[in-house]
C-alpha cells in the first residue's frame, strides 16, 4: 500500500505511525519470546552487511515497510542477539520489556536534559530513580547520583574529580609543562581496561596506573596496595586514586573494599569503586555484602544496563564529592545561563557531555515494574543457575573450574583425561587450543554464546548468566553442547 504523504514537508502521518508502531510492537513481542529463530552469535562475515547497503544516500524517501524489510533481510543477520536467553558471553544483559517500552517513550519525547528547564522531569526523575537505586545498593544519602552512558565514562569522571582534588589548578593549568610529580592511580591486576583508558584520557599516562597484585581468589591485596603507595611516596610520586572492583570482569572477584578504604583514608587518596556488574547483587540478601565498605568510598559506579534489566545504555554514578566533579567540569556560557540557576541542578554541570538523554525514565520504569522483590528474585535465580552449572563442571571428569563463583559467572575449561595440566608447560598450550576450539564450536551452534578470558595464564571459558529469560534449560543446553564439543576435538587432536 502506498504511504500517505499529505504534507510533503511534514513527518510521517499519525495513521501511518500508528500502523507501523503496532506492527513493530507485535514484532518486538514475538522477538523477545522466541529462543530459536536467530543464532545468538551473528554468522555474518566481515563486510557482508555493508556490501548489501547502497554506498550513497537515497535521494528520495522510501516507505517504512521497505525500511523494515531491509532491517529484517539485511541487518538482522548481522545482529548478535544480546537479548537472547542463550547469551552467556561477557556479562549477559537484558533489555527487559518495560525498559524497551520506556525507550520508545524516550525516543518520542526526544528530551535533551542538559539544563533543568530543558525538561524538569528528566532532571528530577534522575534524582529520584538514582535515590531509589542508592538505597537498594545500601549507600548513604551523602552519595549524590548522576547517570552516564557507561561505566567507562563514569570512572573517567571519578578519576577526573580525584585529579581535581590532587593537582592544584589542573582545570586551568593542565598537567603539561608544570613542575608536578608523576601521578599514580592504583587498581588490581584484574581491574577493567576502562581504568587504563581513563588515566590515558586524563593525561596522566598509562604508566600512572599501577596494577596491584591479587590473592588466590583474584582480589586486590590491601598489603600490596599499602606497600605500593609507600614506595611511590618515597619516590616522590603522587597517589591520586585507588579503584577497587566489586565484580571483576574475568572472574567477578570482589576486592576487600573496607580494607582498601582503610588505606585510602589513612593516605588521603580518592577511593572509587567499580561495581559495574556486581553492584546489583546488593539487592539479594545472601550477597548483600558485595557492597560492604563502599559507603566509605568517594565514588561508586554500577551499571543497571548490565545486571538490572535496563536496556543499554545506563550507568549509575554516585559520589559524596559531586562538588569536585562539578569543579572539574561546570562551565556555563551565556547562552546556557538560566534564571533558576542556584535553585536547581543542571545535568550539564556534572561532566564532559552537554546533552543528556532521558535515561532515567527507563531505570524508573524497570524499578517500578519489577519492584525490588522482583529484581531480587531474578538475580537470585541467576546465581542459582551459575552455581548449578559450576556443580556440573565440578562433577565432570572432562571439565574443571578455574575460579570461585561468587555471583552469576562461571570460569572453567575443558580438561579431558589425557590433557594433564602441564602447569605452564606445553600441555597448557594444547589445553588452550582445545578450549578455543570448544568455544568456537559451541558458539557456531547458534543456540548459545559464551566468551573466554585468561586466568593465571590459562585460557578459560566463561559462562555468565544474566538474561531475564534465561532458564535452567538454556544453561543445561550450554552444558550439553560444551560436553559434545570437548569430546570431539580430542579425537582429532591426539
Ligand atoms: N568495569 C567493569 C568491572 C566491567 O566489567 C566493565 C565491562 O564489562 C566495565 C567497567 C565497562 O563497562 P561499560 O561498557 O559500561 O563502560
Amino acid at each position: 500500500m502506498a504511504p500517505e504523504r499529505p504534507d510533503p514537508l511534514g513527518d510521517m502521518t499519525p495513521d501511518e505511525f500508528r500502523r507501523h508502531g503496532r506492527d513493530l510492537v507485535d514484532w518486538i513481542a514475538a522477538y523477545l519470546n522466541q529462543d530459536d529463530r536467530y543464532p545468538v552469535l551473528s554468522r555474518s562475515r566481515p563486510g557482508e552487511i555493508r556490501a548489501q547497503l547502497p554506498q550513497g544516500p537515497p535521494a528520495s524517501g522510501a516507505p517504512f515497510d521497505a525500511i523494515f524489510a531491509d532491517f529484517e533481510r539485511i541487518l538482522l543477520p548481522g545482529i548478535t542477539h544480546w537479548n537472547h536467553p542463550g547469551f552467556f558471553a561477557y556479562f549477559a544483559i537484558s533489555g527487559s520489556a518495560p525498559g524497551v517500552l520506556a525507550e520508545l517513550l524516550i525516543g518520542a519525547l526526544n528530551v535533551q536534559a542538559m539544563l533543568w528547564r530543558t525538561s524538569p522531569a528528566a532532571t528530577e526523575l534522575e534524582e529520584v530513580a538514582l535515590g531509589w537505586l542508592r538505597q537498594l545498593l545500601g549507600l548513604p544519602p551523602a552519595f549524590e547520583g548522576v547517570i552516564y552512558d557507561t561505566a567507562s565514562v563514569a570512572s573517567l569522571h571519578a578519576l577526573a574529580a580525584a585529579r581535581e582534588a590532587a593537582v592544584p589548578d589542573v582545570r586551568v593549568e593542565g598537567l603539561a609543562g608544570r613542575d608536578l610529580p608523576p601521578c599514580r592511580v592504583y587498581a588490581s591486576e584484574q581491574a577493567h581496561s576502562s581504568i587504563d583508558k581513563a588515566v590515558m584520557t586524563l593525561g596522566l599516562g598509562q604508566r600512572a596506573l599501577r596494577r596491584i597484585a591479587v590473592d588466590d581468589k583474584f582480589r586486590m591485596r590491601p598489603d600490596a596496595l599499602r606497600a605500593a603507595v609507600a614506595e611511590d611516596r618515597a619516590a616522590g610520586r603522587k597517589p591520586v586514586a585507588v579503584v577497587a572492583t566489586v565484580g571483576t570482569t574475568s572472574t567477578t572477584s570482589i576486592d576487600p573494599v573496607g580494607h582498601i578504604a582503610d588505606v585510602c583514608e589513612a593516605e588521603r587518596i580518592w577511593l572509587h569503586v567499580d561495581a559495574a556488574y556486581a553492584g546489583a547483587a546488593a539487592l539479594v540478601p545472601e550477597t548483600a555484602g558485595v557492597m560492604d565498605g563502599s559507603a566509605r568510598a568517594d565514588s561508586v559506579v554500577t551499571n543497571p544496563h548490565k545486571w538490572l534489566f535496563t536496556p543499554f545504555d545506563l550507568s549509575a554514578f554516585y559520589s559524596r564529592r559531586m562538588d569536585l566533579v562539578r569543579a572539574a567540569f561546570a562551565l556555563t556560557p551565556d547562552y546556557l545561563s538560566t534564571p533558576e540557576a542556584g535553585q536547581v541542578k543542571n545535568l550539564m554541570d556534572t561532566g564532559v557531555q552537554l546533552g543528556r538523554r532521558f535515561r532515567a525514565l527507563k531505570l524508573w520504569a524497570v524499578l517500578r515494574y519489577f519492584g525490588s522483590a522482583g529484581l531480587q528474585a531474578r538475580l537470585a535465580e541467576h546465581m542459582r543457575l551459575a552455581r548449578l552449572f559450576a556443580e556440573w563442571v565440578d562433577a565432570s571428569g572432562q571439565f574443571e573450574r578455574l575460579a570461585p563463583v561468587p555471583l552469576s559467572v562461571v570460569c572453567f575449561r575443558a580438561r579431558p583425561p589425557g590433557y594433564a595440566d602441564g602447569a605452564g608447560g606445553g600441555n597448557d598450550d594444547r589445553l588452550d587450543e582445545l578450549n578455543a576450539r570448544v568455544l568456537e564450536k559451541v558458539n557456531a551452534s547458534g543456540e548459545v554464546f559464551l566468551s573466554h578470558t585468561r586466568i593465571d595464564g590459562r585460557y578459560a571459558l566463561r559462562l555468565a548468566v544474566g538474561h531475564i529469560r534465561t532458564r535452567e534449560r538454556h544453561v543445561a543446553r550450554a552444558w550439553e553442547l560444551l560436553q559434545a564439543a570437548a569430546t570431539e576435538p580430542r579425537r582429532n587432536s591426539i
